[in-house]
Order: structure tokens, then C-alpha cells, then sequence
């Protein structure tokens, strides 16, 4: 099966060539050419497989240039102890009300992007092996908080890789940053940019655009690479937890074979929620997909009236991962659901890129409103599903899991819509411990690693080991650069 770039569907490549270039020269993403079926037989053999041999399947599908060996070897690696805390790897967990939690934050660094970034590493060297590539790819995140931690987990000490990290000093909560600068690895940097999320990205991209850079470092054995959610090979593990979640339905009798279910996903980019897309195209039985959204709710307009209008206040919220104003991955499913109309793709981009905004049609509209449903969670709204779920069912959830779980507790009420649903749980809740003691209605003072103890104590749960175990670890990157000297910081690392 080949890849195909959403902007100029003629490009044709290989899932290696995809995976190792990243984006298409186009500025377009790569989408696979075909959406490999779910033989009808193949969910009853998955239900009785463990996490990794789902994922190996699943996978597999995808990515022919690559062997059956290969990939239990990379999911062998990816998702094990300790770097997981359960042999689920991706457990899901009822509630009272009938609903399902899909709990994707038992990884390194205790939120889902561990799905992906665990997994991405493997995917990537082996493509630079199959591809021919003989450079080494050094990979640079600029990064509000999550992603940083998560690819530095999971490239580091992986061979022919390296990784640079930069976060605005100011702009991540005290666990962020010091679970970045006590990260362990021979082949790791980490450095704080004085400014926001914004300098620290256009700093990135910066490097990205030098000329001169680049051929300087090809002298040395080494080219630019980065970890965003845009990569097919960070897209792909994640559609596999969507075909698990659906098994483990049906293991614990929830549900009967065939039967549908709706995944309710708290959104940013709209990387997971795309995921589950191409799951129920490839047969998943799902009935809707329900994108939530925080007060930045350009998504829950969107999909309420097909204007894409990037033109608003950006707001800071107790669930920053969902604060985005441009979700990159929402051109793959205008690309599928428009039949591949590749120009009409382009052109809604090139529109987005000048004005800022874009109208689909109402057919494609149409198509939308068949598989997806939508919603927003004010900051109230959200701590009090946090403060509700835990008074009723004793279970404690992250800013982001509320999120969805108040669109879907709102969607079903307003609907009537009884089919089983699974909430995607993106985030321990003891990342993001001030909002939630907050939303508990408890005393949230203090500094980052004493409200860990806090949480604990007033819920009387045990917070995640790799976010405990800070307490004891010494810091090894104190760098802090203007953003000007952000280059110098890459070239004195590639040495
Ligand atoms: C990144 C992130 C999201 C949003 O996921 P997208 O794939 O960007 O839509 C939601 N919750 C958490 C905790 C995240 O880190």
C-alpha cells in the first residue's frame, strides 16, 4: 500500500518514505492510498490478543514495507514495564453510568501522547534504514509541555537519533519543566527559551528554514527531523487503542460483536480523534465520534457549521494541551471525507494560510454530520464533572478527560443516544494537580511536587511512580537561551 499527500494525490510513496519525510513537499500530510479493511473474522481474533500483538496486527496493515518481526519487536520495546505501569498498556474501565474510560496515560511520562512517541522512534529509524538514509536525524520539539517530555522518553538512547527540547521559561507548570530537566540519556538536550510557547516555536521553525544550517550539518552526518503530530508514524499507533478499547468492550460483555460505540475524544490537533476516524473506516463498528473542545472551541464551531475561523481570542485553560487554535490533522479527514479532492483541500488551506478562514461545502458537510458529533466545556463545566465523578464514583479524572466527559454526559442527555460510549482518557490527573484540587474544592498552594502529596492525601489515591520519583532527582539541563541563540544551542550539540 502506498502514501499519498493530501494536497497532490499523484505523489506516491512508500509508509517508510512517508514515515522518514514526515511532511509532503506539497505542504500537505500523508495519508495512506487505501484504508486496509478489518476482516469480519479479525476483531474476534483480536479480542483475544494481548495489547502488543493488537497493535502488531493493526499496524501491520498499514505498513507493508515493514515485517511481522520487525513490528513485534518495536511493540515489544514500546509497551512494556516499567516504562508502562499495567500489562493493559491501554486499560479501559467502567463507570456506574454505563460509560467507559479508555485510560491512555499509564506510559513513561503519564499522558497519551506515550502512545505514539514510544512507538515513533522505532518507526522512524527503521525508515531511515529501508529508505537508504545514511545521516543521523537529530529531532527538535518546541513544546508547551506534553510532547517534549513524551519525545524525550521515547527517543532517548535510541540508536542514530538524537533530540533537542526547547520550552518557553515561563510558560510550563513546575512538574513540566522538571520532568524535562531530569531527563536521563546520552543522546538528550533540554534548554528553556526566555518568552512564550510562540518564541520557543518560531525559534523552531526558524532552524527548520536555514539553508545554510542544513547543508552544515549534512557535512557532519546529521538533518533536522521533528515529532509532531502531522507524522503518520505518530498517527498509526494511536489507531490501534480505538480496535482495543472495542475488544475489551466485548470481553467484558459490554457490547455484542457488530454492535456500535461512540468515542468521545478531548481535541487539539485532532490527532486522537482522527485516529478513531480511520478505525471506523477500516470497519470498527462506531456510531459517532464526539470531538470535545475547552472555551477554544474553533473545532465545535466548525463542525456545528462548516466555517473553519481561526480569527478569535485564544485562551489559557485549566486543559492548555486542548488550547489550539489551528488543528493541523483535520486536513487528512477533509481529504477522505471529500472523495481525495485534492484541490479542494489545497485550496481550503491556501485560505486558512491568507485569511484566516474557510467555508466546505454543504455536501461535505453532510458527511461530517454522519459520523461526528460535538461539543465545548467551559473551566466551570469542566471542574465540576472532575468534582462529580469523584464525589459519585470515586474516580479522578485530568482537566482534558473532563472536558470530554462533559461533552458526552451533555451529548447524551440532549440526544437520548444510548449506544455504549468510551470516554478517551488522555492525562493522569496528577499532571495537572493545582486545577484539579481546585475543582475538589481543596487549597491549592504551593509548589508543583507538594501538590502530588496533596492530591494523594485528599483523595486518598497513589499518584503515578515517573511523577512521584521527581522528588529525588537532580536536575542535569540548566540552560536557558534568547531566542537568537537558539541555533547555536543545535550546532554546539551536533558537534
Ligand atoms: C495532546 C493532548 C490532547 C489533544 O490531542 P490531539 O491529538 O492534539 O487532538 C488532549 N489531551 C492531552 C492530555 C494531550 O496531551
Amino acid at each position: 500500500m502506498l502514501y499519498q499527500s493530501t494536497r497532490d494525490k499523484s505523489v506516491q510513496i512508500t509508509a517508510a518514505q512517508a514515515i522518514a519525510q514526515g511532511l509532503a513537499r506539497d505542504g500537505g500530510l500523508f495519508v495512506p492510498s487505501e484504508i486496509p479493511a478489518l476482516e469480519p473474522t479479525a476483531l474476534e481474533a483480536l479480542a483475544k490478543m494481548n495489547y502488543q500483538q493488537r497493535a502488531v496486527y493493526v499496524m501491520k496493515l498499514f505498513l507493508e514495507d515493514f515485517s511481522r518481526e520487525e513490528l513485534e519487536r518495536f511493540t515489544g520495546a514500546a509497551y512494556s514495564a516499567p516504562g508502562f505501569d499495567t500489562p493493559a498498556i491501554a486499560p479501559t474501565r467502567p463507570t456506574p453510568d454505563g460509560n467507559w474510560f479508555l485510560e491512555l496515560w499509564h506510559g513513561p511520562t503519564c499522558a497519551f501522547k506515550d502512545m505514539a512517541l514510544q512507538m515513533l522512534p522505532y518507526l522512524l529509524t527503521a525508515s531511515l534504514d529501508k529508505t537508504g538514509e545514511k545521516r543521523q536525524v537529530c529531532i527538535l520539539v518546541a513544546t508547551s509541555g506534553d510532547t517534549g517530555k513524551a519525545a524525550l522518553e521515547g527517543f532517548r538512547d535510541v540508536p542514530r537519533t538524537k533530540i533537542i527540547v526547547f520550552y518557553p521559561k515561563d510558560g510550563v507548570s513546575d512538574i513540566q519543566q522538571l520532568q524535562m530537566i531530569t531527563q536521563q540519556g546520552q543522546n538528550v538536550n533540554v534548554c528553556s527559551v526566555i518568552g512564550n510557547f510562540d518564541d520557543a516555536q518560531t525559534g523552531v521553525k526558524k532552524i527548520f528554514s536555514d539553508e545554510a544550517l542544513r547543508q552544515r550539518l549534512t557535512e557532519k552526518g546529521y538533518f533536522l527531523s521533528s515529532a509532531n503530530s502531522i507524522n503518520w508514524g505518530r498517527l498509526l499507533p494511536q489507531v490501534v487503542y480505538y480496535i482495543s478499547a472495542y475488544c475489551d468492550l466485548l470481553n467484558a460483555g459490554r457490547i455484542a460483536m457488530g454492535e456500535k460505540v461512540n468515542f468521545c475524544v478531548p481535541t487539539g490537533n485532532f490527532g486522537d480523534i482522527l485516529a478513531g476516524y480511520y478505525a471506523k473506516c477500516m470497519g470498527l463498528p462506531v456510531n459517532k465520534l464526539i470531538c470535545a473542545s475547552n472555551c477554544n472551541d474553533v473545532l465545535t464551531e466548525f463542525i456545528q457549521t462548516g466555517v473553519y475561523n481561526k480569527n478569535r481570542t485564544f485562551y489559557t485553560t485549566i486543559s492548555p494541551s486542548m488550547d489550539i487554535l489551528v488543528s493541523s490533522n483535520l486536513e487528512r479527514l477533509l481529504f477522505e471525507l471529500s472523495g481525495k479532492d485534492d484541490q479542494l483541500v489545497a485550496g481550503y488551506m491556501e485560505q486558512l494560510n491568507t485569511r484566516g478562514s474557510y467555508e466546505i461545502t454543504p455536501a461535505l458537510k453532510a458527511r461530517i454530520d454522519e459520523t461526528f458529533a460535538c461539543g465545548s466545556s467551559s473551566e466551570e463545566e469542566t471542574k465540576d464533572t472532575i468534582r462529580r465523578t469523584f464525589e459519585q464514583y470515586g474516580y479522578l479524572i485530568d482537566t482534558h478527560t473532563a472536558v470530554a466527559y462533559s461533552v458526552l454526559q451533555r451529548y447524551q442527555a440532549n440526544t437520548g443516544d444510548k449506544t455504549a460510549s468510551v470516554v478517551v482518557s488522555t492525562a493522569s490527573p496528577y499532571k495537572f494537580c493545582a486545577a484539579v484540587l481546585e475543582a475538589l474544592g481543596k487549597d491549592a498552594t504551593g509548589s508543583g511536587l507538594d501538590l502530588i502529596d496533596m492530591l494523594s492525601r485528599q483523595t486518598n489515591t497513589t499518584g503515578p511512580k515517573p511523577l512521584c520519583s521527581l522528588r529525588g532527582k537532580t536536575p542535569r539541563f540548566d540552560g536557558v537561551v534568547d531566542k537568537s541563540d537558539m541555533i547555536r544551542v543545535v550546532e554546539d550539540f551536533l558537534q
